[in-house]
């Protein structure tokens, strides 16, 4: 691993030259929330933010996406491929976040090959930063992530002082940095130190220490316990915590058509919907809300774990913030813990 210094003063000037040659998408405030946009101007971007509301993914796996356009005109079928990527930076992700991308890739790099998201990702450069301060609801280090982690990042920044600390972890990364590099200079003495001790500040500020050894395995044995059926009670099946979930990868796929036109595109599912396991027949195997919040929570903590050997969740804390209900993964994970078999 290469490393580097960036000094503060010529961030946005490298930023800028970057939204030149690629799309730039970057933290923005809105309505005084966070959100990854496309900007236009680096004056736009939300320098030193913390979590944003919906997780980076949604530059990878959008909300909402065309997957081709058709016309039966004429009674043939003419199908028009929609997919395009646009080389582009996605800066100032977190480390969560950028753990979160291997999550997603489990699923969707493996066969089948999802094209739409291969494409973008292998269009995308990723700048992660490191955190400067730990939210209440953030977790990220029951999983061995720490809040300084540039894993998952082609270049990630880590604020030292005057300065970011640039560590240079990928060949991409490496192409970037080379491309650019009259605004990097060499790494100098006490700078890997100073964020080393950043690390171990940070650390220290988690509010509630989590443990998920073992967790896995104690699931499997907790399949019908009544603990899910109590915690449903409070549930009101909203989808928020898996709308706001940066390792959520469910979709609906649905056509639109008018006339001879049509498009079938495909948007963000979510399991704690009645619907999302109806069958045609009218039967639906999670009926019942504590089934669908109990999948919610063994694909987390279990099944992501047993399939693809990394655990579904990162640690990010955004349901925990924004559940109305305030279901708290974090007590769940303590509940289950302790609960007898
Ligand atoms: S956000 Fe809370 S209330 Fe809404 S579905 Fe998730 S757990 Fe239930
Ligand atoms: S389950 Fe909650 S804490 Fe875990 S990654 Fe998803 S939103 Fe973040």
């Amino acid at each position: 691993m290469d490393s580097k210094l960036l000094k503060k003063e010529k961030l946005l000037p490298l930023l800028d030259e970057l939204r030149k040659e690629f799309l730039l998408v970057a933290p923005v405030e809105e309505d005084a929330l966070l959100f990854y946009r496309p900007v236009e101007s680096v004056a736009e971007i939300k320098l030193g933010s913390g979590r944003s509301v919906v997780p980076p993914k949604e530059w990878f796996f959008p909300q909402a996406e065309s997957l081709y356009r058709y016309s039966t005109e004429g009674g043939g079928l003419v199908l028009e491929e929609t997919l395009a990527a646009t080389p582009a930076v996605l800066f100032g992700i977190h480390p969560c976040d950028l753990r979160s991308f291997a999550v997603l890739d489990a699923v969707f790099l493996q066969e089948p090959v999802d094209r739409y998201y291969t494409l973008r990702r292998e269009k995308t450069v990723i700048i992660g930063i490191s955190c400067t301060a730990v939210c209440p609801e953030c977790f990220c280090s029951a999983y061995g992530i720490s809040p300084v982690e540039g894993t998952g990042a082609d270049v990630h920044l880590s604020e030292v002082g005057a300065v970011y600390m640039v560590e240079v972890l990928t060949p991409k990364g490496k192409e970037l940095v080379a491309r650019y590099q009259e605004f990097f200079e060499d790494q100098v003495a006490g700078v890997a130190e100073a964020k080393e001790a950043r690390k171990e500040t940070l650390s220290g500020q988690f509010t509630v220490r989590v443990t998920v050894d073992g967790l896995p395995a104690k699931l499997g044995s907790l399949f019908d316990h009544p603990y899910w059926e109590e915690l449903s009670r409070r549930c009101l099946g909203c989808g928020i915590c898996t709308y706001v979930c940066p390792t959520c990868h469910c979709f609906d796929i649905t056509d639109v058509c008018r006339g001879f036109e049509g498009k079938r595109f495909r948007c963000w599912d979510a399991c704690l919907f009645r619907d999302y396991t109806l069958h045609t027949s009218g039967h639906n195997p999670r009926h019942a809300l504590y089934q669908r919040l109990r999948n919610r929570f063994f694909h987390k903590l279990k099944y992501n774990h047993d399939r693809y050997a990394i655990e579904g969740c990162v640690g990010c804390g955004r349901c925990v913030a924004l559940c109305p209900v305030n279901i708290d993964i974090r007590e769940v994970i303590a509940t289950v813990r302790g609960l007898g078999e």
